[in-house]
């Protein structure tokens, strides 16, 4: 019998903390992406500190992007962001955009658009964000994000304010 196929899709990850030692959380988190099942680890960005969206009152966050390649369908691979989210201690209070130990969002995935609560893709506010758009300029220069276009045109657009790079990627 042949062995089946399985289609790899590649996804994009945005990670995110301010709270307990942001800096740590966002190495932890890298290397736990690194554990996903079905799941390959391709690249990351540099880390970069930027100022808070939405409540002010709360610490700066550091940002990076990464990339994998996976076999599993969207909704496993959220759950498993999520996960990592929990053991570091994500905590859910309703608050939006409040302060937290990890965010991890899927910004993309392979081709597919879709909005529902669960999950909307490409993320719906990943044009928006210099924290998301820097990072993955610097790790997929020519993405052609779906429903949306080229990467450079969106960028060109969203100010640099408040955003730094932290520490380069190797
Ligand atoms: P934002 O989504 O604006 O960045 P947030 O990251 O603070 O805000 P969360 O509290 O982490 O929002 O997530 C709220 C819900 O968003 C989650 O329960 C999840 O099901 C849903 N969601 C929808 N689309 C996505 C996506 N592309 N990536 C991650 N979560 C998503
Ligand atoms: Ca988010
Ligand atoms: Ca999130």
């Amino acid at each position: 019998m042949q062995p089946e196929m399985i289609a790899t899709t590649r996804a994009y990850i945005g990670l995110g903390s301010n709270l307990n030692n942001p800096y740590k959380q966002i190495k932890q988190a890298l290397s736990a992406l690194k554990t996903i099942p079905k799941t390959e680890f391709i690249s990351h960005s540099s880390l970069y500190q930027s100022t808070p969206m939405g409540p002010q009152d709360q610490p700066n966050y550091i940002n990076a992007a990464a990339i994998l390649e996976t076999t599993l369908d969207a909704n496993t691979l959220l759950t498993h962001l999520q996960s990592i989210e929990n053991q570091q201690g994500r905590e859910r209070n309703g608050d939006h955009w409040g302060a937290r130990t990890l965010d991890l969002d899927l910004l993309i995935y392979g081709e597919i658009q879709q909005k529902n609560i669960k999950l909307t893709l490409p993320h719906p506010g990943l044009h928006l964000r210099n924290f998301v758009l820097t990072p993955l300029n610097e790790i997929a220069p020519n993405l052609e994000i779906p429903g949306l276009g080229n990467l450079q045109k969106i960028i060109n657009n969203i100010s640099a304010d408040g955003l730094q790079i932290l520490e380069k990627a190797p």
